[in-house]
């Protein structure tokens, strides 16, 4: 991939090494296969580090508190950052609610906002998906009610991952029942989770931890400067902010990482008397891993350079997700392969973090192409809109 940089990518990336060498603490570093195994308070404490630095929101506009930075700019940061070990930041203010608000958001919602996602005050989650209503999210029955001087929310949301941290979600409602088409009576409300009719409850995933949770919503009353945009709106706004996240999913810098580490371990595990990676089968599988992930990253970029800051991203995005989120999961098969029979003692209990590769990033990564939008609707989405079937 260097053999696509420019001399100033070069000397940008020098720059953004030599930052992390200096600022990023010894014991919050670490490449691990799979989501999730920096804790929360290490991955606070990079935030504001970054938001210290003002490198904190790469994509967000400068005069909101963004870098300024040429996409490619933006991924030399996202990979190095991978490759150096940081804590990979939850994209829910910074990639999701934020830009939202930035496009869409009244000035009293910006200047409220926007500076607390920036300094790590405020955390959000996403309140989108509902027993019933994932890959068809338009058929949500979570109601808003406008009664006198605000909106009573009842209903349930689920799979809302970090809500057991956040102080606040994002939220997709029904406002008007009788809309003559689903999408066309849902707003954006955003919900403090500290408000009185709030419960939220734990699901334990598969890889044995606590990432999501259903949010049961009782009651809940939320004051009108807290509605995104206009009423029945919320639809337009949901595909600009799904469309972020599935960039944000496709992940290409941790994939990076995680490959190189794959190697790592390949060299030091032997197969009979071969090292791994000399394997002819092993070493097949990960060089037709290795030339996808290429492809991914070139194609990555050369897309993401064509969007300008701010503008949709749209169907594009499902698919850099849907290449994205496969290539994650490959790289947790091999890691697992690799590893053998000592995938299994994955848990800190049994052996130190650093050594954290295998099961746990497998059964981590199940996930991978279901969360965001499935693989079978982003799929549909790639074949409805940019091949036109
Ligand atoms: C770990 C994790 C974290 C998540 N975090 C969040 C979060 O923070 N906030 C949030 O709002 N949501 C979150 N989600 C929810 C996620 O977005 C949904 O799980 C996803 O959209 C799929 O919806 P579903 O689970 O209801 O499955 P369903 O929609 O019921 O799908 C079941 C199966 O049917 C297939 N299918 C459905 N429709 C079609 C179709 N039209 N064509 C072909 N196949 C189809 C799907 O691909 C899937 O295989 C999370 C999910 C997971 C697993």
């Amino acid at each position: 991939m260097e053999l696509f940089y420019s001399d100033a990518d070069l000397a940008f990336r020098d720059e953004v090494r030599s930052y992390l060498d200096d600022a990023l603490p010894e014991d919050i570093s670490g490449t691990f296969f799979g989501y999730g195994r920096h804790s929360w308070h290490q991955m606070i404490r990079w935030h504001k580090i970054l938001a210290d630095k003002g490198w904190v929101a790469p994509n967000w506009p400068e005069d909101h508190g963004g870098t300024g930075w040429s996409p490619m700019q933006q991924y030399i940061f996202d990979s190095e950052a991978m490759m150096a070990g940081a804590p990979r930041l939850r994209p829910f203010g910074l990639k999701m609610i934020g830009p939202v608000l930035i496009r869409f958001g009244s000035e009293a919602q910006k200047k409220r906002f926007l500076p607390r996602i920036l300094s790590a005050d405020d955390y959000w989650c996403q309140g989108f998906s509902e027993p019933g209503a994932g890959s068809d999210l338009a058929a949500l029955k979570t109601r808003a009610v406008w009664d006198g001087d605000a909106y009573v929310v009842n209903g349930q949301k689920t799979w809302t991952t970090t809500a057991q941290h956040a102080d606040w979600m994002f939220t997709l409602v029904r406002t008007d029942p009788d809309a003559e088409r689903p999408q066309q009576g849902i707003s954006m409300l955003l919900i403090p989770l500290d408000s009185p009719g709030v419960t939220v409850r734990p699901i334990i995933t598969i890889d044995g931890d606590h990432h999501v949770n259903e949010v049961f919503l009782e009651d809940v009353r939320v004051p009108a400067d807290l509605l995104v945009g206009e009423e029945n709106r919320g639809w337009t706004y949901a595909k600009y902010l799904l469309g972020n996240e599935r960039v944000s999913i496709a992940n290409v810098g941790q994939s990076k990482a995680e490959l190189a580490l794959l190697k790592r371990l390949a060299a030091n595990r032997k197969r009979g008397n071969v090292a791994l990676i000399d394997d002819p089968v092993f070493g097949m599988k990960l060089a037709d891993l290795e030339a996808d992930f290429l492809a991914q990253e070139v194609t990555n970029l050369r897309m993401l350079s064509q969007v300008r800051p701010g503008q949709d991203v749209g169907a594009l995005s499902s698919f850099l997700k849907l290449r994205g989120s496969e290539i994650q999961q490959r790289i947790q098969e091999l890691a697992m392969e690799a590893t053998g029979a000592l995938a299994a003692p994955w848990r800190e209990a049994d052996r130190p973090r650093t050594d954290d590769y295998g099961m746990h990033g497998w059964l981590n990564s199940r996930a991978f192409t279901i969360f965001g939008g499935s693989s079978e609707v982003m799929k549909n989405i790639v074949a409805k809109q940019i091949l036109g079937f």
